[in-house]
């Protein structure tokens, strides 16, 4: 399993420990440079590839790095497994999806609630991202580029792969609490930075008001997906899945209003008078932030070819993924924020 995103990765880790009878090895090396990688690509049976920069707040401040991580240190691993006949699951991205087609529609117009113009689908919806200078797209190209190059290696070498794109899972573990398990400047993804407010009692900042859509997936559900592509490779080899729950759509102001009412239930504490506030995308993630508008998977493909549908709801998967926040964090933030700040 070739890995950067720590958490995920020993999320899966155990998972499929535990279900594969403990045939996983685990090796920690840097795939950029480490000669060990084409001799355990060899020995494998399978290779997992998750390493990456996927942290939206890192798109447009670190593109260099976002790109080379997502394209270039993965070209390595691609190779070994093309020329040596090894087998690969890729993580991609919904991200490769970029804008609707829709959100380019008049405001008034009726098409976009025409599903045609939205839900997105592995084998027709276009990819569509904004000006090179909004370099949040610098990860979502990348991602595109290796998902091609992966293609390719298929059609003319014969690599059996599939391509995995998660549309925003979500769960325990899945990222960091900053100043807790992370950098205290850092910037996670939208259910960290969320839960971090909740701990610190302070309101929920609502880029550019909220507006945008996404569904969210529990990582349990995601991981069982996961699980089915490896142990049907006749039935997954050759395709691209998209990992999602289409019934977990919210706005991401929904989101928040969601989440303050499940913290305030699961930790027996009052939500706040003034529960969220906005702010500028400029302000929070700096120059060259774009978002997308909205994200509906289309569960045909995985649907058809592995028989596999999300099961929880999101208000079920925040009552657990908060109850584990809360009991994990709570005590620590409480200590961060009591300790004298150094002047
Ligand atoms: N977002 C927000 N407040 C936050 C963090 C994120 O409003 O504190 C928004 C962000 O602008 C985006 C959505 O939440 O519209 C999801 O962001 P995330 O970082 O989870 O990843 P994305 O789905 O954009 O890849």
């Amino acid at each position: 399993m070739a890995t950067d995103s720590e958490n995920l990765s020993s999320l899966l880790f155990q998972a499929l420990n535990i279900s594969l009878s403990f045939r996983i090895q685990f090796h920690r090396l840097n795939i950029k440079n480490d000669p060990r990688l084409e001799g355990l690509i060899k020995m494998a049976d399978l290779t997992i590839n998750l390493a990456a920069i996927c942290t939206p707040a890192d798109y447009n401040t670190r593109p260099l790095d976002t790109i080379y991580s997502n394209f270039i240190d993965a070209l390595p691993v691609v190779k070994y497994c093309s020329e040596n006949s090894k087998r690969l699951i890729h993580f991609s991205t919904c991200e490769v999806y970029g804008k609707t087609i829709g959100c380019f529609l008049p405001k008034d117009s009726p098409l976009r609630q025409d599903p045609a113009y939205f839900v997105l689908k592995e084998d027709a919806s276009p990819c569509i991202f904004g000006p090179i200078e909004k370099q949040r797209w610098s990860y979502a190209c990348a991602k595109q580029l290796i998902e091609r190059l992966i293609y390719a290696e298929g059609a003319e070498n014969g690599l059996e792969f599939t391509i995995v794109r998660p549309f925003n899972w979500i769960g325990p573990r899945m990222d960091f609490i900053p100043g807790i398990d992370g950098p205290s400047e850092g910037v996670p993804r939208v259910l960290a930075c969320f839960s971090n407010n909740l701990l610190r009692h302070e309101p929920l900042k609502l880029v550019d008001g909220g507006k945008s859509q996404r569904t969210f997936v529990y990582v349990k559900d995601a991981i069982e997906a996961v699980l089915l592509m490896i142990e049907n490779p006749a039935r997954a080899n050759g395709h691209i899945f998209n990992v999602g729950n289409p019934n977990n759509e919210v706005t991401v102001k929904q989101l928040a209003e969601m989440m303050t009412q499940v913290y305030s239930k699961v930790s027996a504490e009052p939500p706040l008078d003034i529960p969220t506030i906005d702010v500028s995308s400029e302000e929070f993630y700096g120059e060259g932030y774009d978002d997308s508008d909205k994200r509906i998977p289309d569960m045909t493909i995985i649907n058809r070819q592995l028989g596999w549908n999300p099961k929880t709801s999101l208000w079920d998967l925040l009552e657990s993924t908060l109850t584990y926040q809360h009991r994990t964090y709570a005590e620590a933030v409480k200590k961060a924020i009591s300790k004298p700040v150094a002047s």
